[in-house]
């Protein structure tokens, strides 16, 4: 057969990989909200960073703008899994809005964290990205100009606090496991008395993910990661790849951004799949291996995930 004639190759599938139950949720409230309401019902950013999940919601009829002002006041508006700034929520309110909130509960609790630490009077320093929805949504838990932002170990250095004696840390959920920890490191050398979560804010998807492409990175000679390039998540599945020892890490968002001459004359390559993802997308990346080689795949399973989160009440109830 032709197949014969098509060289071998193993696929190591990591797993866990691909969607998470904060991205899950977020999707099904956007498609239970078309059901409720009919279309078009707005959704304040991507839901998730996905294009293939943004173009599929807004053949449904899900229209995607930046702003609360691109929304006219009598249509219903979902934010975003990343969180929103306390502002967002508050207009809607004011502007008697409907509107369903899609913030991961995990990026909820770390809202909650820093408005804890605020009430006890300490100054929050947030572990992020700038600019990324779910920094800036976390830090918009308090007013502007209160929670300090490290995104670099130099960055700890040149802060400027109130009171050492006074701090707390709170990070985004989705960074590299490894780069906080050092990250934790600085601050806790620099302000012994900071308190902060029993390891910090990474939430379990992050974590899973991370593990999985350290488990299979060091025996591969390619890491394909399908995910966004605005996927904070999945940056850093690259980034792990590579520092586990994998020196070719690519993101694709699909099969036809597979650079094929820079593959050529390997025999194994790991795949995983950031938390925003489809699995579909996987699936056609697959595919477009087996109509080029002879493929074994070979899942590589680290953890099993059952975590699951409810959607808004709003959205269980009957119109
Ligand atoms: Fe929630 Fe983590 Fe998924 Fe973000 S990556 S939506 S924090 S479960």
């Amino acid at each position: 057969s032709a197949d014969t004639t098509l060289p071998p190759l193993t696929l190591q599938l990591a797993a866990p990989r691909g969607f998470c139950a904060g991205v899950d949720r977020a999707i099904k409230i956007v498609e239970m909200a078309l059901e409720k309401w009919g279309a078009p019902v707005y959704v304040r950013h991507e839901i998730v960073h996905n294009k293939f999940v943004v173009d599929g919601l807004r053949d449904k009829g899900a229209v995607f703008v930046e702003e609360l002002d691109d929304c006219p006041p009598d249509r219903p508006v979902i934010f975003s899994a990343h969180g929103v700034p306390k502002a967002v929520p508050a207009e809607a309110a004011a502007r008697e809005m409907v509107y369903v909130d899609a913030t991961c509960p995990l990026v909820s609790k770390v809202h909650i964290e820093a408005e804890r630490h605020a009430e006890n009077g300490l100054q929050i320093i947030m572990i992020g990205h700038a600019g990324h929805p779910e920094t800036i949504g976390t830090m918009g838990q308090l007013p502007a100009g209160e929670v300090l932002l490290v995104e670099t170990p130099e960055d700890v250095g040149g802060l400027d606090v109130r009171d050492p004696e006074r701090l707390a840390f709170v990070t985004q959920t989705t960074l590299s496991v490894d780069d906080t920890a050092e990250m934790v490191a600085a601050l806790r050398a620099r302000f012994p008395a900071i308190v902060g979560p029993h390891k910090e804010d990474i939430c379990y998807a992050t974590t899973n993910r991370q593990e999985a492409v350290k488990a299979i990175a060091p025996g591969i000679d390619a890491l394909l990661v399908i995910g966004a390039p605005n996927s904070s998540n999945s940056r850093r599945l690259v980034e792990v790849g590579r520092r586990a020892g994998c020196a070719y890490a690519q993101l694709v968002q699909r099969a036809e951004d597979i650079d094929w001459r820079a593959l050529a004359g390997i025999s194994s390559v790991g795949i995983t799949a950031g938390a925003s993802a489809p699995e579909e997308l996987v699936n056609e990346v697959i595919d477009a291996f087996r109509a080029r080689y002879a493929v074994t795949v070979n899942l590589v399973e680290t953890a099993q995930e059952r975590v699951e989160f409810k959607v808004p009440r709003v959205l269980r109830e009957p119109a």
